[in-house]
């Protein structure tokens, strides 16, 4: 359910997009190639974009093509990319990736959302930033950062990222869906972080439902404190 009138919401979007670009570094796009970005989304989870990055390329330099990735050895495919999160898990995730794209899509990667889902350890963050990245498809993928960031400024009210997509798509004019991810993705990194967001910076305070209550928080506090002392 969103937080903020859907009206309102809508109607603010645009101003709020172009203060939140204003203010957000270029992203950086390893590939674009469909497999490659599919291979480094899928090691991208819980590990920082300069990491998965490298692990891609070293993936990429060695292999070069979904046939021979899907007949890499293990513990080779570990060795290169050995400092993502949860490695173990993610070298036979992309082995078996390699493996389904070419004997089940022949070698190309599907550019459907219910296709892209069946191939383990794609879930729909991974499938829209595919249809996305790669294929220019109009789709909203919901990844930590816009997530964290959509429940802040009170666009959405949602306890899980599938969720806050249902809600985005309700607000963002489709227009604006295809480098909506990427930037979120770097406002997330310099402004409105994890832990300390820099809402000092932000250009988008007087939007923000977390700003706004941060303000009230402050001035009872204030008052309250003033009280004391009379
Ligand atoms: S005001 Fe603060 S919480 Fe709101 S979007 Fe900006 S940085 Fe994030």
């Amino acid at each position: 359910m969103s937080r903020m009138n859907l009206k309102r919401a809508r109607e603010t979007f645009p101003e709020i997009y172009e203060r939140i670009k204003s203010q957000s570094p270029e992203h950086h796009f390893e590939f674009n190639d469909p497999f490659w970005v599919l291979i480094t989304t899928i090691m991208s989870h819980r590990t920082k974009d300069e990491v998965t990055d490298r692990a891609a390329r070293n993936l990429h330099t060695r292999y070069g093509t979904a046939d021979r990735l899907s007949e890499a050895s293990y513990e080779e495919v570990l060795s290169l990319i050995s400092r993502v999160g949860f490695s173990k898990v993610k070298a036979q995730r992309v082995i078996d990736a390699a493996r389904i794209i070419v004997e089940d899509f022949s070698g190309n990667v599907p550019d459907t959302i219910e296709e892209l889902t069946t191939i383990p350890g794609v879930g729909r963050k991974t499938a829209n930033v595919v249809l996305a990245d790669a294929f220019r498809k109009p789709a909203i993928a919901v990844d930590t950062h816009v997530h964290r960031i959509s429940n802040r400024i009170g666009w959405s009210k949602t306890k899980n990222p599938e969720d806050t997509e249902e809600v985005l798509k309700k607000i963002i004019p489709e227009e604006y869906w295809l480098g909506f991810n990427p930037m979120l993705v770097e406002f997330g990194k310099v402004i409105c972080r994890p832990i300390g967001p820099r809402c000092g910076e932000c250009r988008i305070t007087e939007f923000c439902e977390y700003y706004g209550k941060l303000q009230k928080e402050e001035s009872s506090k204030k008052k309250s404190a003033n009280k004391g002392k009379k």
